[in-house]
């Protein structure tokens, strides 16, 4: 067993001290630890919080690896300070099954650089027409709780009821791409001036705020639990206040990118700002950081999407929508939570790792950094601020939006279960 001792990290941006990993799992925690024959980590002046915890994940395994794989996504993952990543069932083919779940759990296992969490489909082919295997695919070896047909909503209200009713049975939920297919349809970016003005096609707030308003009183109607994916307007956020104010059921997620970007920077025409949410407005990246900061919005998941050069690199209509996300979503919440001051460095180990961990009821990671604990780390320095640099990234894809853009914030070390999965920022 090797014991690896990291000496004088401020935990959780708090008190420095030093923690010595056993195994798997954290020995103790405190001052003047001797390292004996522990391998030391120097970790003065760096911040250390639990492993990264993503609820929204975009793997592509199977079907498309020519833009992600289980272990490129994994390996991504790690670079970004993830522990453990919920995969997404829009696979090829979907994961509406026992079999595919578990194909995918395992190849998470297989990776080590992260444990991948199956998300079930809710429907079968994401269809929005036939309840998926909800039951089987929780009973297998996957435990999947979290099922979505996330890149299409559940719009048929019967069909959500259901889902919810199903899932209440073993404390699943059901977690919501909310967009209202008809007011969407041929939408290609935010509606609004810039929409207007470029003569795009708009996706308006209400397609997404109108199925959420339904979701959370269908949640609070059948006593079962909803997530809301990547919020993404001010509106979206008044629902889920509202809604969290009645006591229900109701959790809530947004991007690194929704805090960040705005539909300004579609005018450039540059498909790498395709996304679906889309961008919107400056009021509703402020809407989306105070609800992230007030509790809100539960947790920030990167919807990290890859896609293959050639469907990004091309026109805006026909471009693919999504962003790469795992490998600098710690760094735009620093840039857009920490160093304006909205959060601490404990807010950002609730929201990006306790609990999206308990959404997901995971029980291994979102765990504090405490004796007995498994160790799930990770080691961040906030003092380093450097451009984004695409052509380094673990992941199969390159659709980053913040090519050349400077943030703040590396991730030096993450130890999944006590094994060094990157090591001085660089993959072991
Ligand atoms: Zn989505």
């Amino acid at each position: 067993m090797s014991t690896i001792l990291i000496r004088g990290a401020k935990i959780l941006g708090g008190e420095a001290a030093d923690v010595l990993i056993d195994g798997e799992t954290i020995a103790r925690v405190g001052t003047g630890i001797e390292a004996g024959d522990a391998t030391v980590v120097e970790a003065a002046g760096q911040v250390l919080l639990p492993g990264l915890v993503d609820l929204h994940t975009h793997l592509r395994e199977p079907g498309r690896e020519d833009s992600e794989t289980v272990l490129t996504g994994t390996k991504a993952a790690a670079v970004g300070g993830f522990t453990a990543v919920h995969a997404m069932a829009n696979t090829f083919p979907v994961a509406d099954t026992a079999g595919v779940v578990e194909q995918v759990w395992r190849l998470g296992r297989e990776s080590g650089y992260c444990d991948v969490q199956p998300v079930g489909a809710v429907t079968v082919g994401l269809e929005g027409k036939n309840l998926a295997e909800l039951g089987a695919m929780h009973e297998s070896a996957a435990r999947v709780r979290v099922f979505s047909d996330d890149g299409k909503c559940v719009d048929d209200a019967v069909i959500m009821r259901r889902a919810l009713e199903y899932v209440k049975a073993f404390d699943g939920v059901v977690a919501q791409h909310a967009q209202e297919p008809r007011l969407t349809e041929g939408a290609q970016m935010n509606e609004g001036v810039v929409s207007a003005e470029l003569g795009l096609g708009g996706w308006p707030a209400v397609a997404e705020e109108s199925i959420i308003a339904r979701d959370v009183l269908l949640a609070a109607h059948v006593g079962s639990r909803v997530h809301i994916c990547h919020l993404s307007t001010a509106g979206s956020v008044e629902l889920v206040r509202w809604a969290k104010s009645k006591g229900w059921q109701v959790t809530a997620e947004v991007t690194p990118h929704h805090l960040l970007l705005t539909d300004e920077l579609v005018r450039s025409y540059n498909p790498v700002y395709k996304v679906n949410p889309p961008l919107r407005t400056e009021a509703d990246v402020t809407a989306l950081r105070e609800a992230l900061a007030d509790g809100t919005i539960d947790c920030v998941a990167t919807d990290h999407a890859p896609h293959p050069h050639e469907d990004k690199d091309c026109e805006w209509a026909a471009a693919a929508m999504g962003m790469v996300g795992l490998e600098t979503a710690l760094s735009v919440v620093q840039e857009t939570m920490v160093e304006t001051g909205l959060l601490d460095w404990a807010g950002v180990a609730d929201r990006m790792s306790f609990r999206p961990a308990l959404i997901g009821r995971l029980e291994s990671h979102g765990r504090p950094v405490s004796a007995g604990e498994p160790a799930n780390l990770t080691l961040v320095d906030p003092a380093y601020r450097g451009p984004v640099d695409p052509a380094g990234f673990a992941s199969r894809s390159r659709n980053t939006p913040y090519e050349g853009r400077e943030l703040p914030g590396r991730v030096t070390h993450t130890f999944l279960r006590g094994r060094a999965t990157v090591v001085d920022g660089i993959l072991a």
